[in-house]
């Protein structure tokens, strides 16, 4: 072999070069953030740079700065804008520098958090405490960091399947079930819900969707008759998912009332608090989240309204040996060792992954960084835009409220009076289309009962009153303006 080829690395051929490039990454990053409120919220990729993704890949290096260049002219320009003061489209979070800085730093240890005997592991347990803690949650409970609430909501059910289906699921399966296993939640459950019981054999009609109130919580008379029914149809009831926060109007289920019936049913209560779990930390909003804590299982989200930088969501379950009897799996070059690096906690039994990032770091740095009360803070702030922008919405009477609000989200249109419903949609499609293609303001949409709507997820530590003020007056600028055409 070549002399030189013995000795080559994937380090830098100069560390000196690229400190440099590094640390002008670094002025670029922070550029970019300061200024984050004079760009467009969002901008379409161009024809000739989304032409250059379709290239195969280099076979020879093309080197740091160069790399790095193609990056700062192709890529960082078009975020998808979730950074920006005026995005509010579906549910995300902002980002926070620290989050993002040690994202980085995670990456320069890269540390495997499947599990041993490393320091990595104590932060991402003390993490999981702080949250337990937070949630009210026993410390005898357990917990696993994840890519987000879909992997969670999967989680929380996935052992709430095996603790409750009365059978040995791990080794006979689905099919040795006797009656069918039911899972209950309100129409308003996310679809991450029902993609995890599909995925976990139970098949979609084995949820049921429960009829909604006023306010857009679960009916809980209807939820306890169909529970009855299915039971007298040879059923069998499993698990009742609460919604802590819906992702169409941020509905609050009694979470109490739901944990009544589950101790009364003897069924899982799983809570999907993906959205408004970690609003526990905000006083406007504690109270209605009384009854989470009694869950046994619940999904909270810290990429959303923590602003941890993606992917961070959580799960917890109370009974930590159900949750392992879920997904342990001790193959001989996996078995526990009580010295050197291969003993203390392997969170590998705690989920499906062998291998983990140290998505826990950037969780750990962010609170100690802000501290929870800040983020409680930051999250009354957005409960009070939400109702704030409400206001703006009562006092214009081009524009209609289409449900209550339920936390942060609003669902409102452009009603200029006098249209048809077909004519209304249309009319507030474009208006977002607009919104989005102007680079005026991220807004979504949903229809509720059968009503397109125009949706606005205030998960931002960003916005200020002047950004909600802005969208009421240009939504209804564009709207007269397209009427009008
Ligand atoms: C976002 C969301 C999920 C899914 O979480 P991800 O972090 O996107 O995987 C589940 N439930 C609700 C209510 C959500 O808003």
């Amino acid at each position: 072999m070549d002399e030189a080829l013995k000795l080559e690395t994937l380090d830098p051929e100069n560390w000196d070069e690229m400190r440099a490039l590094a640390h002008q990454m670094i002025d670029d990053a922070f550029h970019h953030l300061e200024t984050l409120r004079e760009r467009p919220v969002w901008q379409p990729v161009p024809e000739d740079v989304a032409a250059k993704f379709q290239v195969p890949a280099p076979l020879e290096p093309e080197g740091a700065s160069a790399t790095y260049q193609d990056f700062k002219d192709t890529v960082l320009p078009y975020p998808m804008g979730n950074t920006h003061p005026r995005f509010w489209g579906w549910y995300m979070g902002n980002g926070t520098v620290m989050g993002a800085m040690a994202d980085f730093m995670a990456s320069i240890m890269n540390s495997n958090l499947g599990g041993g005997n490393h320091v990595s592991n104590l932060v991402e347990t003390q993490v999981i405490d702080w949250i337990k803690d937070m949630m009210g949650f026993p410390t005898n409970a357990s917990g696993l960091l994840v890519s987000g609430g879909s992997m969670a909501n999967f989680i929380g059910l996935a052992v709430a399947r095996n603790t409750n289906a009365g059978f040995n699921i791990r080794e006979s399966g689905m099919h040795a079930a006797t009656g069918q296993l039911i899972v209950y939640a309100s129409g308003e459950v996310h679809s991450s819900v029902q993609k995890a019981i599909e995925t976990l054999g139970m098949g979609s009609s084995s949820l049921h969707k429960i009829s909604v109130n006023a306010d857009y919580t679960i009916d809980l008379a209807a939820l306890e008759k169909a529970i009855t029914d299915d039971r007298n149809a040879g059923h069998q009831p499993l698990c009742v998912i609460g919604n802590a926060g819906t992702i169409n109007t941020g509905a609050i289920d009694d979470l109490t009332g739901l944990a009544d019936l589950c101790e009364r049913e003897k069924l899982w209560f799983h809570v999907d608090g993906a959205i408004g779990a970690v609003a526990v930390l905000a006083e406007n909003v504690k109270p209605k989240l009384v009854g989470i804590e009694r869950a046994d299982s619940v999904a909270l989200d810290l990429h959303k309204w923590l602003h941890v930088p993606f992917e961070a969501g959580c799960v917890l379950v109370r009974d930590k040996t159900a949750h392992r009897d879920t997904f342990a799996l001790t193959p001989e070059y996996l078995a526990l060792q009580t010295r050197g690096l291969a003993a203390g906690n392997w969170f590998s039994d705690y989920g499906l992954q062998l291998s983990r990032q140290f998505r826990a770091l950037k969780v750990w740095m962010s609170i100690k960084e802000h501290g929870l009360a800040r983020f409680g803070r930051m999250i009354e702030r957005n409960v009070e835009q939400a109702h704030y922008f409400a206001g703006l919405v009562a006092e214009d009477p081009n524009l209609e409220m289409m449900a209550p609000i339920g936390l942060d989200i609003v669902c409102f249109r452009f009603n200029p009076g006098k249209l048809e419903n077909a004519a209304l949609d249309a009319l507030n499609k474009e208006i977002l289309m607009q919104l989005h293609e102007k680079g005026i303001a991220v807004p979504s949409y949903t229809t509720l009962r059968g009503q397109y709507c125009l949706r606005i997820a205030i998960a931002n530590h960003r916005s200020v009153q002047a950004d909600f003020d802005l969208l009421a007056t240009e939504v209804v600028r564009l709207g007269n303006d397209i009427k009008g055409q």
